[in-house]
């Protein structure tokens, strides 16, 4: 088997926080710029949820029924979205934008405030994790109106899976919107793969040699425990060295050269037997955190910033925006909210309890 040389957390020195907490974050906050913590990350990648709505239940996401999704009222209108994402780009140093949901396709409107951030002074990198459902139709627009990349989320490579996994028959619409978003030059077009065991954990050969052959970049995510119905179960999950361990069985794998900068996923050049090559990454959120090198902020589609996928607690700039707050107050509020982020998720802590929201009202 390969040897996983996959990065562990590299923190900073903590600076302790005040006796008893501080969850405003302003007690021992210095007056920097940018979305700083107490652990010296810098959060730089805004994920921005468009929706919690969603046209797949995929099973580690949502149950068969949905959800009760957020009222209308509560979701941050366009221009509310376009204000945080101007004073993100333009006070906190956010310089990369990504769309997510639920699903971001379903938000009326996407492709206009996808071109008015492109118009923004400060132009961050725009790209959209999606289950590409409607993609066909929508990538030349999208592409036109500024969004730079896409993920898009396949777990299996047999429409009858695809089916059970989604409780949804929309395999061809996928494969179709990957071909579109290519075609459309939202280059590199990425995938997202969530295996679970003895649903679709014997395709992950065959999900690498269709991405190679058609040029798409696939990550290997492991399940996490975000699920709405709480059934995630660590003893059944499909590990990272599994993943490896399964494709190098197929295929030469080596660590890619460039280095990870932050990057969740571990890359590796891909070698198969036919000579084609590629790379494939895996995001071993679980088994190999890399919380030390975390660069995100989350804004939610009811307007609430979290500082990790994970986190018991929100900052809530909804109320701000429509309570006519100014420009620097709502960064002050956004810049306290990412200082108390903690160290790690703390998955494998035995205090760990799941988040309240689910992945799909966080935004993936
Ligand atoms: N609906 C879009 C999609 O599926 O790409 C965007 C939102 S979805 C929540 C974003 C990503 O999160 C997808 O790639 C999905 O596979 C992943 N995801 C959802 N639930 C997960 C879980 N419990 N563990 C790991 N990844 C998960
Ligand atoms: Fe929808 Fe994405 Fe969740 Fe699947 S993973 S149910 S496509 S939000």
């Amino acid at each position: 088997m390969t040897s996983v040389p996959l990065g562990l957390p590299r923190l900073g020195p903590a600076r302790p926080g005040p006796a008893g907490g501080d969850a405003a974050g302003t007690a021992d906050r210095p007056a920097l710029p940018g979305l700083i913590d107490r652990f010296g990350r810098a959060a730089t990648d805004l994920r921005v949820s468009l929706t919690d709505r969603c046209n797949l239940r995929c099973t580690y996401c949502m149950p068969a029924e949905g959800l009760d999704w957020m009222p209308s009222d509560e979701l941050l209108t366009d221009d509310e979205l376009l204000r945080l994402i101007r004073i993100g780009t333009e006070d906190l140093g956010i310089d990369e934008v990504r769309f997510t949901g639920g699903e971001p396709l379903l938000r009326r409107g996407i492709v206009d405030l996808i071109g008015r951030v492109a118009a923004l002074p400060r132009r961050p990198r725009q790209s959209l994790t999606t289950n590409a459902l409607g993609l066909v139709r929508k990538a030349p627009a999208l592409a036109a109106a500024g969004l730079d990349r896409i993920n898009v989320s396949l777990d299996t490579m047999d429409p009858a899976v695809f089916a059970r996994l989604t409780r949804r028959d929309r395999f061809g619409d996928v494969i179709d919107g990957l071909a579109a978003a290519a075609a459309a030059g939202l280059t590199p077009v990425k995938i997202n793969t969530v295996l679970m065991r003895g649903v679709n954990d014997h395709e992950a050969p065959e999900l690498v040699a269709f991405a190679l052959r058609h040029g798409y970049q696939l990550r290997f995510i492991e399940q996490m425990p975000l699920d709405a119905q709480h059934g995630w179960d660590r003893t059944t999950m499909v590990t990272a060295a599994e993943i490896l361990e399964r494709l190098s069985a197929v295929f030469t794998l080596s660590p890619h050269a460039a280095p990870r900068d932050g990057a969740p996923a571990e890359l590796f050049d891909v070698l198969a037997a036919d000579g084609t090559t590629g790379q494939v990454g895996v995001i071993a959120s679980v088994t190999r955190p890399f919380c030390g090198d975390c660069d995100r902020t989350r804004l939610t589609a009811d307007g609430q910033i979290r500082n990790c996928l994970f986190s018991a607690t929100e900052t809530d700039l909804r109320a701000l925006l429509r309570g006519g707050a100014d420009d620097a107050a709502i960064a002050d509020v956004w810049r306290g909210g990412m200082w108390v982020k903690l160290p790690g998720h703390g998955i494998n802590d035995p205090s760990f309890l799941q988040p309240d929201r689910p992945m799909s009202a966080i935004g993936g």
